[in-house]
């Protein structure tokens, strides 16, 4: 039995155009195969454990070729019998994405295969320009032509003509090219303009931008209206998406004055002029800007929201994994340590810190949350050792901000205590006076005459294993449970690092974060084993010895780097991503609404 290829179409590049059905079949792939044209968000969405093929690379503008790509496809499929084999292309698989060739070869090879349609950047980069392609009165019809057909009948693959990213276009067309071809572009077009001119539909060219010259010359030629309108539609629904109005006399001299770069389309007919009111794609504050979110898979997705819907491309990385502690009712647990530890290891048990037990829950009267985490892994270990909220009846809550505050208010639950500053310290200094005046209301009549002490040891803290002692040194009689630990990630996908490279920003939301990213980006570049070879290291500067050892040679200047710009919460993350040579834009608060404000600040000075 033989794994299924699925030959999937992406959609245009906006990750919202990608189908249900798309998304569903990646992320149970044992295999993804893709396209440079497809967008790093989509790529998130693949089983993280997929194999990730790329077939697009072009370190020396050298490609998969055709071939190559049938073949892996039918070689997958032999290893992994009973497989999810996803073929990922942008846009359509079927408009000129060479999927019917790969599914004939499928077909010969007797690999099972399911086509999954994708929304064509043909109508769809059009739609987001605000251009209808068919419209009553203006146009019956609309052809979709490649404007990159040799005369000989060979179709380039169009992935020869696009660079891996987005953000850094270049319009990219020696290969395949003859050399009479290079000093007239498009001279071995195989286009029937005859045909085409007298065409009364919208035209809607496809890798068309390196020949449109020729193109536009040829159509007048043989009678196309000079006067026609044009539009260029680069990296449509992006968020680098720019429209350039022009008209079919003017082509050639628009595209080299405004630099028109692949991948774009380019539309004619009397449907552009529509584009003028209907536009609607609003210039946002953060279009163009691509950030790396390094939160936690299940904390990213808010920012990412937020960031994505004021224009940015985001690419999450997470940094840590958490994971429950399964509580032990008797056995000690590991106490903290600063580093990450690299697995789960058991680290010397510390006085005070013990994993959840919740027979012991009736002991104390005041228990107190520092992360989300923390709140969500206290509640799914209390729900499966069977126990509902009700345990907590009559305890006080205490939480050390507003984030925290609000996931407790998801489970019924409403705060007692939220110190001001939103630090650990802040949270220590509001139970420390709670100790010290004795609060009564936490106390029973019978138990009024008891210490201090007694009533600090009736704090229970509710932490990861990485928390810092803060809380302990202000409270030293509090009992600690670890309800949750973090492992750092170890590693990124390949064509992570790509997208991380080319990102503007690093959004950093704690110290363990920065420390991790640095250590996983520096070891790709000490290892030399990715594109950010040496430069990592020059910028981060007095960072490591390891540095010195790296050939100078191969070093990039910090500015055609990965990103140098860290946008933290917190001051602690702020100092700790300084440490690492970033230059750093804090939030004022430590909440991601008022990290995204300082975002939009920050580049509405930059412009
Ligand atoms: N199968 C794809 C087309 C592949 S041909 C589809 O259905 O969309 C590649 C060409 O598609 C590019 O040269 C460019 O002309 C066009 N294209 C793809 N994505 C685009 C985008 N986001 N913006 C503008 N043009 C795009």
């Amino acid at each position: 039995m033989k794994g299924t290829v699925y030959l999937i179409g992406a959609g245009p590049g906006d990750p919202g155009l990608l189908t249900l059905r798309g998304k569903e079949i990646l992320e149970k792939a044992d295999v993804v195969v893709y396209d440079r044209l497809v967008s790093p968000a989509i790529l998130g969405f693949c089983n993280p454990k997929a194999k990730m093929v790329d077939v697009g690379k072009m370190p020396t503008h050298h490609k998969v070729k055709q071939s190559e790509i049938n073949r892996l496809l039918v070689q997958f499929a032999c290893e992994f019998p009973g497989g999810v084999i996803a073929r990922l292309k942008g846009g359509d698989p079927f408009v000129f994405g060479r999927g019917g060739e790969e599914a004939l070869e499928l077909v010969a090879a007797g690999v099972e295969f399911e086509v999954v349609p994708g929304i064509t950047s043909a109508i769809a980069v059009p739609a987001y320009a605000g251009i209808p392609v068919s419209h009553r009165g203006i146009a019956t019809s609309f052809h979709i032509i490649t404007g990159h057909e040799k005369a000989d009948g060979r179709t380039c693959h169009p992935e020869l003509y696009e660079t891996k990213n987005f953000s850094s276009q270049v319009e990219l067309c020696p290969l395949g090219r003859s050399e009479a071809e290079s000093k007239d572009p498009g001279q071995n077009l195989s286009l029937d303009f005859e045909t085409l001119a007298k065409c009364p539909g919208t035209l809607i060219f496809l890798m068309g931008i390196a020949n449109m010259d020729f193109i536009a010359r040829r159509l007048m030629e043989c009678g196309k209206d000079p006067k026609t309108p044009l539009a260029f539609i680069e990296k449509g629904t992006t968020p680098y998406q720019r429209t350039v109005m022009a008209t079919l006399e003017t082509a050639g001299e628009t595209i080299a004055r405004e630099n028109v770069t692949a991948p774009a389309i380019t539309i004619m007919g009397g449907v552009v002029e529509l584009g003028q009111t209907l536009a609607w794609k609003k210039n946002l504050p953060l279009a163009g800007k691509r950030f790396v979110v390094t939160r936690a898979a299940k904390q990213a997705s808010g920012i990412t929201a937020r960031l994505t819907a004021l224009g940015a491309e985001v690419i999450e990385t997470p940094m840590i994994e958490t994971r429950d502690v399964i509580p032990a009712t008797s056995s000690v647990i590991p106490a903290t340590s600063s580093v990450i530890p690299a697995t789960s290891s058991v680290i010397p048990a510390k006085a005070g810190i013990s994993s959840a037990d919740f027979n012991a829950l009736a002991n104390f009267d005041i228990l107190a949350f520092t992360s989300t985490n923390g709140v969500e892994s206290f509640f799914r270990q209390l729900f499966s050792a069977g126990y509902d909220v009700r345990v907590l009846a009559g305890k006080k809550i205490a939480s050390v901000g507003k984030i925290t505050e609000k996931k407790l208010l998801e489970y019924g639950i409403r705060c007692d205590y939220v110190p001001e500053d939103h630090t650990g310290e802040g949270l220590g200094r509001l139970l420390r006076d709670v100790v010290d005046k004795e609060e009564r209301v936490i106390l029973s009549g019978e138990r009024s005459s008891e210490s201090k002490d007694l009533i600090e040891s009736r704090i229970l803290l509710l932490q990861g294993n990485l928390a810092d002692d803060t809380l302990l040194k202000l409270l030293p009689q509090a009992t600690r449970w670890v309800v949750y630990e973090t492992l750092p990630v170890a590693e990124l996908p390949e064509w992570k690092r790509e997208a991380v490279v080319g990102a503007d920003a690093v959004v950093f939301a704690s110290t363990s974060a920065v420390e991790n990213f640095c250590s996983v980006i520096l070891s790709y570049t000490t290892l030399g084993a990715s594109p950010l070879s040496g430069s990592y290291a020059l910028w981060v500067g007095e960072r490591s010895s390891e540095s010195k050892d790296l050939n100078r040679e191969s070093l990039t200047t910090p500015a055609s780097c990965s990103p140098r710009l860290a946008f933290c919460i917190g001051r602690m993350t702020e100092s700790a991503a300084r440490k690492h040579g970033f230059e750093t834009v804090t939030s004022d608060e430590t909440t991601m609404d008022s990290l995204v404000k300082k975002i939009v600040e920050h580049y509405k000075k930059e412009s």
